[in-house]
């Protein structure tokens, strides 16, 4: 269905972007053919370093008239197959799209080209004084990735997901029209909210090329507890109980005493307490020591006294934090680095159903004689759960894997869970979305899909 590029077609994208910045498929780095975690795997024809919406503008209209499937990619840290150009044509690099235009400090908004690493942002507001919340555990994937997959990450439990930080966007719609979507207002109830449709649409609707995004006082101090607990179980249940507290952790996050192993072999470096099973990592931030001290201290008894926590060590002076959250920060990498070939399950279930769902994974780890560890976001209901191939033979894997994933996902669905809280759906989680949510709410989402994209040119395969 697809039209086959050809010297003429990269004669033609060469005049828009220049010679240097269209590589044809025997140049292309490998890199460009699969996403993180590598389970995907298609070569484009050809691809195409963009540096401004003009340049987007008049690639799409091209393609658009000649059927040419296009790919959006930011850094390919991604987990689902979401930026691998299954249908090969034009894949677009957005990592030279990568300006911070300012801060609009009257109505504290960070104007920012797509191709900007999160990490970049950061560093820019903190020093300013502002706060950009969402924290995605990998850094160097580019904001466009963030709000294209509406990335989740630590601080969500008290301040939300990337598509709590967007206030509009400019984008490029397949045919090459160049429009935005909502405006830098604090409110708005002007008719069907475009904006919140393209945040986490994994580049299937339109292409973001400008954010404008959302930013608060910078909080200037910040407290982590590393709360041990016997069972997993224990741990679990203790989450409920916070939140139901009047604290306001900004991170609750869980992980067993195996995802730590993981850390230290891959870190080779020791994590600072590992007597016990399992914890949770508990976050604060405040405007003053006093604010924070307060909140640990309340955080502290509540944990021993009610919950049943064996200890609590606080995470205070620099060089604790760093091997606490630099540790935290590895786990996925650590636990790759632990297996051959790893598939992933980012489930979001209800937060009171997070044990049984952990409990569940370990049933299904006996069952299919499968290594399955896992860590998650607690204050969030959602795990990364991770399928580990280890020596099991190539000609078992896959069916095995779709054993797991079958049982896994039909369990989300019981637990009235999804299949994905922060990682999105991409390629490799297609059929279980459509299990979970059924075909009238997946045609709704065809029927989108054709209003913004009638020709399918975009991102072809992903989503839906
Ligand atoms: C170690 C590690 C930790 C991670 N931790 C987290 C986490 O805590 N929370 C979380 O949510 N994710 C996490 N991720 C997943 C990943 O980092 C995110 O999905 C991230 O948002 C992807 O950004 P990217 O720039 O790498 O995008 P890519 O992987 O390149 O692309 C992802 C999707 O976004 C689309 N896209 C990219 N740019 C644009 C654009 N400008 N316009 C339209 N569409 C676009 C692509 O087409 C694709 O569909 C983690 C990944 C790793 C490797």
């Amino acid at each position: 269905m697809y039209h086959k590029i050809g010297p003429e077609d990269i004669r033609y994208l060469q005049s828009i972007v220049g010679e240097m910045d269209v590589i044809t498929h025997d140049f292309i780095s490998e890199d460009y053919a699969k996403d993180e975690l590598g389970t995907v795997r298609s070569t484009p024809d050809v691809l195409i370093k963009v540096e401004s919406a003009i340049e987007i503008s008049r690639i799409m209209a091209y393609a658009n008239q000649h059927l040419i499937p296009v790919t959006v990619r930011g850094s390919g840290t991604g987990l689902v197959g979401a930026c691998v150009p299954i249908e090969h044509g034009i894949l677009l690099d957005m990592t030279k799209m990568n300006r911070i235009i300012g801060i609009d400090e009257k109505n504290l908004v960070l104007e920012v080209e797509p191709g900007v690493l999160l990490m970049n942002i950061y560093e820019f507001v903190e020093k300013k004084g502002y706060f950009y919340a969402p924290d995605p555990g990998e850094k160097t994937a580019t904001i466009g990735g963030n709000v294209a997959t509406n990335a989740g990450g630590m601080r969500a439990v008290k301040y939300g997901v990337t598509r709590d930080w967007v206030k509009a966007m400019e984008v490029v719609l397949p045919s090459g029209e160049i429009t935005q979507f909502g405006r830098i207002v604090a409110k708005n109830s002007t008719g069907y909210a475009l904006k919140d449709l393209v945040i986490g649409s994994e580049g299937t609707l339109a292409i973001i090329t400008k954010l404008f995004l959302k930013l608060i006082p910078l909080p200037e101090k910040a407290i982590s507890l590393l709360v041990p607990f016997e069972t997993a179980r224990d741990a679990i249940f203790s989450v409920p109980k916070i939140l139901q507290s009047t604290l306001a952790p900004t991170a609750i996050e869980f992980f067993d005493r195996n995802t730590i192993g993981f850390a230290e072999d891959f870190l080779g470096k020791k994590f600072p307490e590992r007597r016990y099973d399992a914890y949770i990592l508990l976050t604060f931030d405040g405007s003053s020591d006093e604010d924070i001290q307060k909140q640990s201290h309340r955080a502290a008894e509540l944990a021993l006294n009610e919950l049943g926590a064996l200890d609590v060590l606080i995470v205070d002076t620099q060089e604790r934090k760093d091997d606490v959250w630099k540790a935290r920060g590895a786990f996925l990498e650590a636990i790759k680095a632990s297996t051959t070939l790893m598939d992933e399950c980012d489930v979001v279930v209800p937060r009171d159903k997070i044990a049984d769902y952990i409990a569940f994974t370990h049933d299904c780890s006996h069952k299919y004689n499968v290594r399955i560890p896992s860590f998650g976001h607690a204050g969030d209901g959602n795990l990364h759960i991770y399928i580990c191939k280890d020596n099991i033979a190539d000609t078992e894997w896959k069916s095995l894997l779709t054993r797991v994933f079958d049982e896994m996902y039909d369990k989300a669905k019981e637990m009235g869970g999804l299949v994905s809280g922060e990682h999105g759906i991409g390629y490799a989680k297609k059929e279980y979305m459509r299990r979970i949510l059924g075909d009238t709410q997946i045609e709704i989402m065809r029927g989108i899909k054709k209003v913004f994209d009638p020709n399918a040119i975009l991102n072809p395969g992903k989503v839906i």
